[in-house]
């Protein structure tokens, strides 16, 4: 799926979500939730005009893409998506437990503990 202007609808996040052979119990949970935005892509550092691509072959960036598009803004961003390094324009976290704090641009590509609002790993 291709983003078009750095943007992919919310409800083009759903489908892919439902249409994921390998489903997890985030993403289960996730589908529960309304949609309250789209994602908006950081332009790409390395080819002007474009933007960050997405993988979509990773359940954990449809977790992260979900957790986007249905979760809730901080009153602060973490420091990974306050200094622009996140796949993501803004910073939002999760309604659920997704993440264990972190936030949807870091949960992308599993890399949750570098986010300043991480709570440690689940156990
Ligand atoms: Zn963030
Ligand atoms: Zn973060």
């Amino acid at each position: 799926m291709e983003s078009i202007g750095g943007i992919i609808s919310g409800p083009d996040v759903v489908d892919a979500a439902r249409e994921l052979p390998k489903s997890t119990k985030h993403i289960q949970n996730l589908l529960r939730f309304s949609i309250e935005r789209d994602v908006v892509l950081q332009p790409n550092p390395k080819k002007k005009g474009g933007y960050r691509s997405i993988n979509w072959k990773r359940p954990t960036n449809i977790e992260a893409l979900l957790m986007h598009v249905t979760g809730v803004e901080p009153e602060v961003e973490c420091n990974y998506c306050n200094k622009n390094q996140g796949p993501f324009m803004n910073c939002i976290v999760s309604r659920d437990n997704t993440g264990n704090g972190a936030c949807a641009a870091c949960h992308y590509n599993s890399g949750s503990n570098r986010c300043s609002f991480f709570l440690g790993e689940q156990s």
